[in-house]
């Protein structure tokens, strides 16, 4: 249970700035107008990835979209992040480097990583503009606006009505699982169009739709191991090819275009909110391709651990604090059997241990504040420069209905440790897995070290009260937690 959330509506109240200055953009950006909604609109800082246009943060033309929108948009540079606010307050979040975006708590897949370029954030502008519910780019061209030497870009060059020999062909699909995830490979030679759709849970069901395209092989039908129990390929009427997918779970679903076909990522991550989505494949979208090949490397800067050998766990709670209560139930007892649990594995691994409590006592002091029992935490693991830490904590609602486990991040750096402990928790307990979820977390945001936060199961909800009770379900989940750090440090 997670009393002290700060929202991060919060950051509304920081006093945002942001430089709003025209700069001098070293690259093949456009200076083009579009209209959007009746208004003209200038970008001065577009450019073409091979996933879709870019703009800067700081472009004039998205500031006024956005502003047009009742928002604001600002980049933090300290942060990494570029945050659209809007009264309400609704947050979208964009991390440079993640090729997701949030809305609220709710991740989106992304056209791209946000990247920066010359000290400036370059975003997906179409996420944007779907955010802003717009149009994607580019609309219809402000053509009595546009300097008479601009050049409109690719994108508004119109696709021809195929001819039958003009169809992108489809030459065929390469299924690749990997532990946690599958990759599916649409191959296809030509441009076109396509869209992709998913039905709720518990359906499940996933597809995509590849316009003025030809199925150039035999329909195909392939079992894609224990993520996608189907991969089925059809021509669909004279000139749409369907790849459709049958998932046993709402797993995430990313879609990348390039200029060979259409790559499909399928991960074992909870899916939210996004039911549909649309884009280009093909040379069009490449030929005007900038410098800019793809998401540049960012130089954001790393934590270097003090001692990399120190893993610091943090039962939640404890002393004066007992958290969520069921019954004789307490979820500091229950925290603390977990940890302990969590760092008898990691310790026989090879790791220094260090817990924030052994035992039932606050950290700080008896009935102290919420902060300064928490700093107290990020203070153990602060002090002695440990790898990571990770902070165990079990759930309560005010009804019966949620259940299972979520893993909370904040952090950009957070990110990669909580997607591995989740993955495992989705891959060995066979409990609802809520996924990685991101929250504004005192003892995950004042953490030097990437940190994640586990909500291990709901005291409220009848089976995973059951569950908790149980000592060997409590190891399973304290092995799900180890076996996602051995996955995280193995790769990190
Ligand atoms: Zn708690």
């Amino acid at each position: 249970m997670n009393r002290y959330a700060v929202r991060i509506g919060s950051v509304l109240a920081l006093g945002l700035s942001f430089h709003l200055g025209l700069f001098a953009f070293a690259g093949a950006a456009e200076n083009a107008a579009y209209i959007y909604d009746g208004k003209r609109v200038v970008f001065e800082t577009l450019v073409h990835t091979n996933s879709g246009p870019a703009v800067s943060a700081d472009d004039p033309g998205l500031h006024q979209l956005v502003e047009n929108a009742g928002g604001s948009i600002t980049w933090d540079a300290d942060n990494q992040y570029v945050l659209v606010t809007f009264p309400g307050p609704t947050v979208i979040s964009f991390a440079i480097g993640d090729a997701h975006y949030l809305i609220g708590s709710v991740s989106h897949p992304a056209a791209f990583a946000p990247f920066v370029r010359d000290a400036h954030a370059f975003v997906p502008l179409n996420d944007v503009l779907r955010a802003l519910k717009l149009p994607p780019f580019p609309p219809a061209l402000a053509a009595a606006d546009v300097a008479p030497t601009a050049t409109p870009p690719p994108f508004a060059t119109p696709v021809p009505s195929p001819q039958p020999d003009q169809l992108a062909q489809v030459t065929g699909v390469d299924v690749q699982a990997q532990s946690g995830s599958v990759t599916i490979r649409i191959g296809i030679a030509g441009n076109g169009a396509y869209e992709w759709h998913r039905l709720r849970p518990p359906d499940n069901r996933w597809w995509i739709d590849v316009h003025t395209a030809k199925l150039a092989t035999a329909p195909i039908d392939q079992n894609g191991g224990t993520l996608v129990s189907s991969v089925r390929v059809r021509q669909q009427g004279a000139d749409t090819v369907r790849v459709a997918l049958s998932l046993p779970a709402s797993e995430q679903v990313d879609v990348t275009p390039g200029a060979d076909g259409i790559m499909v990522v399928v991960s074992n991550l909870t899916a939210a909110g996004a039911v549909h989505g649309s884009g280009t494949f093909g040379s069009i979208v490449t030929a005007n391709a900038s410098p800019l090949a793809g998401p540049a490397a960012s130089p954001a800067v790393r934590y270097v651990p003090a001692n990399p050998h120190l893993i610091v766990i943090d039962p939640g709670h404890g002393g004066s604090d007992p958290g969520a209560v069921r019954g004789s139930l307490q979820e500091k007892s229950l925290a603390l059997d977990i940890a302990r649990r969590v760092r008898d594995i990691l310790v026989a691994r090879g790791w220094q241990v260090l817990m924030t409590r052994t035992d039932d006592r606050d950290v700080f002091a008896a009935n102290d504040s919420a902060r300064d029992e928490l700093q107290a935490r990020d203070d153990v693991a602060n002090s002695r420069g440990a790898r990571l830490l990770v902070s165990i904590h079990v759930n309560s609602y005010v009804n019966s209905g949620p259940h299972g486990v979520a893993t909370y991040y904040y952090k950009p750096s957070d990110l990669a440790l909580a997607q591995s402990v989740s993955r495992r928790i989705a891959a060995e307990l066979g409990v609802n897995n809520n996924g990685v979820i991101k929250d504004k977390l005192y003892v995950i945001n004042h953490a030097a070290m990437p940190a994640a936060l586990v909500e291990t199961a709901y005291l409220s909800n009848p089976d995973d009260f059951a569950l908790l009770q149980s000592g060997s379900w409590r190891q399973k989940v304290a092995q799900a937690i180890a076996d996602g750090i051995a996955d995280y440090t193995e790769s990190n």
